[in-house]
């Protein structure tokens, strides 16, 4: 049994090894079934998932309302590119403005591309509106940032994994410290400055939070000189934080906002960019586009993917079981844990390596304990299951992640 089991696990790791390009490197576990906060592998064997697809799973694998609408859906229309109007486009339209409080959507596909075209929304508004001179606009980064894999995103990377080797980079960036007023301050004063583009949380640069008053001050700061504040919420936004957005915290209302990942809850990829008309009538028909972004299929996932957070109190759930879970995580006596933070469900803890095992090899010994989670830059590990996760396989996971720690 046991070695029929390992040779199945074995060949599909081998054929994508094989097949597919090698540009991600996976825990060794070989997934096939997927239900709320659990996963199962090729062999059967059940795990928490506590990474949820990078925070694009918050509502649980194949939620039944957000598959239903999907399965509706699909046997109906599911594309017909922006050619022509859609009966379903124009309704979730209105409920993802109305739910966020926004004039009007961009509807795009993945984070990546959402952002790149709030980058695109911010240029234009500064030539059309703050009357900048044609190609000097200049936008306003984060060192440590994440905002997708694409050319332009990696020119604003400050981690060599993402940019070394893929020059010429996009000019027009300015890189500063994140969490850091007194830099954002500096540079604002460059009049062609157009836009400050910051995660409230930095996802996958460890999870870091910001000092306690860093987005509200920033805005204020942007709002003096009329720059914009753009939030990249595609991981830390739809209630990850314990807030429908991470900017809530702070009362801060973005004047682009970026939405990605769980905005379908899992189950194709949904991102779209929301702002006033004053910023998003600035991009005219033909300027911007994608075959895909806005077609029913995803329009109808997206409607029931927010009215899932909305019904399920996702958000409080997850600032309820968020606290929970970091006092359970700072009682694990481990000499391997240098500390934990997070806010809501998307925590970590940074891992002092110890006896050369790893924060890998971590992650290796909860696979085995029935726990998947994975890695961020080696000595992070994040944290992240659905937000329909329960009090109680809140607690028995701290239990996994315990006993895992205690055996490497
Ligand atoms: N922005 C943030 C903050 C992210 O965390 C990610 C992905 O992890 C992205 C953008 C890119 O999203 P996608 O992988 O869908 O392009």
């Amino acid at each position: 049994m046991e070695t029929k089991v390992l040779t199945r696990s074995q060949e599909l790791i081998d054929l994508e090894d094989k097949y597919g390009a090698h540009n991600y490197h996976p825990l060794p576990v070989v997934l096939e079934k997927g239900d709320g906060v659990f996963l199962w592998d090729v062999d059967g064997k059940k795990y928490f998932d506590f990474l949820s697809a990078y925070s694009a799973v918050n509502q649980g694998h194949c939620h039944p309302k957000i598959i239903g609408a999907l399965n509706d859906q699909a046997k109906k229309l599911t594309l017909t590119s922006r050619a022509f109007f859609n009966n379903q486009l124009g309704p979730y339209e209105k409920y993802i403005t109305d739910y966020f409080g926004y004039d009007k959507v961009l509807p795009m596909n993945s984070g990546a591309e959402a952002d790149e075209t709030a980058l695109k929304l911010c240029r234009r508004w500064a030539y059309d509106k703050k009357g900048i001179a044609e190609n000097e606009a200049k936008i306003i980064v984060c060192e440590g940032n994440f905002h997708g894999r694409t050319i332009t995103i990696i020119s604003m990377s400050t981690d060599p994994d993402s940019y070394k080797g893929f020059g010429p980079y996009t000019p027009g960036f300015i890189q500063i410290p994140y969490n850091n007023l007194e830099a954002l301050e500096k540079v604002l004063e460059d009049k062609n400055v157009a836009g400050f583009l910051v995660e409230p949380i930095q996802g996958e640069a460890g999870v870091f939070v910001p000092d306690e008053g860093y987005l509200k001050k920033a805005y204020e700061l942007c709002k003096k000189n009329n720059v914009l504040f753009i939030a990249d919420e595609v991981q830390t936004g739809i209630a990850r934080t314990g807030k429908l957005l991470a900017c809530e915290h702070e009362g801060v209302r973005p004047d682009i906002l970026i939405l990605g990942k769980a905005l379908s809850g899992g189950v194709l990829p949904v991102s779209a960019v929301l702002a006033d008309d004053e910023i998003m009538l600035v991009i005219k028909p033909g300027e911007h586009g994608s075959t895909f972004g806005g077609n029913p299929l995803a329009c109808v996932v997206a409607v029931a993917a927010l009215t899932v957070v909305r019904e399920e109190n996702l958000a409080d759930n997850a600032e309820k079981l968020g606290e929970i879970f970091r006092e359970g995580l700072r009682s694990i006596k481990s000499p391997m844990i240098e500390l934990v933070r997070g806010k809501g469900l998307l925590n970590a803890i940074v891992i002092k390596p110890s006896n050369g095992k790893e924060a890998w090899d971590v992650c290796v010994a909860m696979a085995k304990n029935g726990l998947l989670a994975k890695p961020t830059h080696q000595h992070i590990i994040r944290f992240a299951p659905p937000l329909v996760i329960t009090e109680q396989q809140i607690l028995e996971s701290i239990e996994i992640i315990r006993k895992s720690l205690e055996e490497v």
